[in-house]
């Protein structure tokens, strides 16, 4: 499988981590914090070239210009979501963005001011979305819709994350999902979560973290309001890299939406004349929701990271490996048949990305210990949950069959 993996060349591009035996560690942990690719540490170093040699002059004179810098992620950045340029904009960090998005989509009214989301969420998640309900002075005990697995089961069926949609109907302001959840790896269908939460008018965004880069997305064709991720998971842009967000072409282009608004959502021709342009004059485009100048060191790795992506040929080349790779995981790990541990990740390849999440019945914590003094890494969510992520850019099937063999003994 690895002779004939089209992608295979792509794994040199990167630094693999080695463990005490100065071997490369079997790295699983992508969904956490991506590999480095080779590429980032020069295009970092131009920039600080540029800072050195030009100093304030870079804004403009440097071969990718700091002043537009986020321009030059757009385009590479829309072809993952599946958006137009004008929809996206990589700016600040995940959570931030959440609370960005929030403060212009959720509008609560008297009658319309609840918000849905999955259980269990992402820590970040939760506590935004708690405390912009708070914000708005009222009370998550009224406001907090939660979409929760049925007694006994792990996953999040559609049909009851509609049915919640259907029931509060009137009352929801937002529906505010994860694309892929964290702990479990299921991929909810994005696309039925927007229609049925459009149909009644609700407000539906997404946050993508476990997501971009990792499964298709269409999100302008799907027709979502708003979508939040970060770039230092499946995208390997490095810790605290720039994140993104994206905004509808409906919203982006309605210069009149509500904003946390700073200078570099301003439209370009009147952002200098600082002190002399106290009206806010927004872009009509996601640039509109940019708060401040480009952070230049934290986008440089993207821009190579996006590069890598583009030469791949896009989701859908990574896409047919991941399901292979990840198969091939699933199946070996059935394989074991072992008592002692389970998978809580969808079988259905369609309603998964990259990870699987293996619930260990035994010793959860000495199992993960094992398997990371035996060169692998992976990590530990509580109670008993071990998630590993085989990724289609960089990992081999040969790992996972060796990954499956540790596993095994
Ligand atoms: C990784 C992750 C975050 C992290 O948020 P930051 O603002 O980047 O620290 C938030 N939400 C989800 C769902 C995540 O997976």
């Amino acid at each position: 499988m690895d002779t004939q993996d089209p992608l295979r060349d792509f794994r040199e591009q990167f630094y693999l981590p080695v463990g005490k035996d100065g071997k490369p560690l079997i790295y699983f942990a992508g969904n956490s914090l991506g590999l480095m690719p080779k590429a980032a540490r020069q295009v970092v170093e131009e920039e600080l070239d540029n800072w050195a040699k030009l100093g304030v002059d870079a804004h403009h004179a440097a071969g990718t210009p700091w002043y537009s810098y986020h321009e030059a992620l757009r385009e590479p950045t829309a072809r993952l979501v599946g958006a137009k340029p004008t929809e996206v904009v990589c700016m600040n960090s995940l959570t931030v963005n959440l609370h960005l998005m929030m403060a212009t989509f959720y509008r609560p009214t008297k009658s319309r001011f609840k918000i849905l989301m999955e259980e269990p969420a992402f820590p970040s998640d939760t506590y935004a979305i708690k405390t912009q309900i708070v914000h708005h002075g009222l009370d998550a005990k009224d406001a907090l819709i939660l979409a929760r697995p049925r007694k006994g089961e792990f996953t999040i069926r559609t049909e009851d994350i509609l049915d919640l949609i259907k029931k509060h109907a009137d009352q929801l302001a937002v529906v505010m999902f994860g694309g892929v959840n964290f702990f479990t790896g299921q991929l909810f269908d994005v696309k039925k979560i927007i229609a049925a939460a459009r149909e009644h008018g609700i407000i539906v965004g997404f946050d993508l973290a476990h997501a971009i880069g990792n499964v298709p997305l269409k999100l302008h064709d799907w027709n979502a309001d708003f979508a939040v991720w970060c770039s230092y998971k499946y995208l390997n842009a490095g810790p605290g890299a720039v994140a993104g967000a994206f905004v509808h072409e409906r919203h982006a282009t309605n210069t009149k939406l509500p904003r946390l608004a700073g200078w570099f959502g301003n439209d370009p021709n009147t952002r200098f004349r600082l002190h002399l342009e106290p009206e806010f004059i927004p872009v009509p485009s996601a640039d509109g929701w940019q708060i401040s100048n480009p952070p230049i060191f934290a986008m440089a790795p993207l821009l190579a990271s996006l590069a890598m992506f583009d030469e791949a040929g896009g989701m859908e080349p990574l896409r047919a490996k991941s399901f292979k790779l990840t198969g091939y995981f699933e199946f070996l790990i059935d394989q074991i048949g072992s008592k002692r541990f389970s998978l809580i990740t969808p079988a259905d390849p369609n309603a998964r990305g990259a990870q699987l999440s293996i619930q260990a019945h035994e010793h959860p914590k000495q199992l993960h210990e094992e398997l990371i003094a035996a060169g692998v890494k992976c990590d530990f969510r509580e109670p008993n949950v071990i998630r590993a992520a085989p990724t289609p850019l960089y990992n081999t099937f040969h790992e996972v069959w060796r990954f499956a063999k540790i596993l095994a003994e």
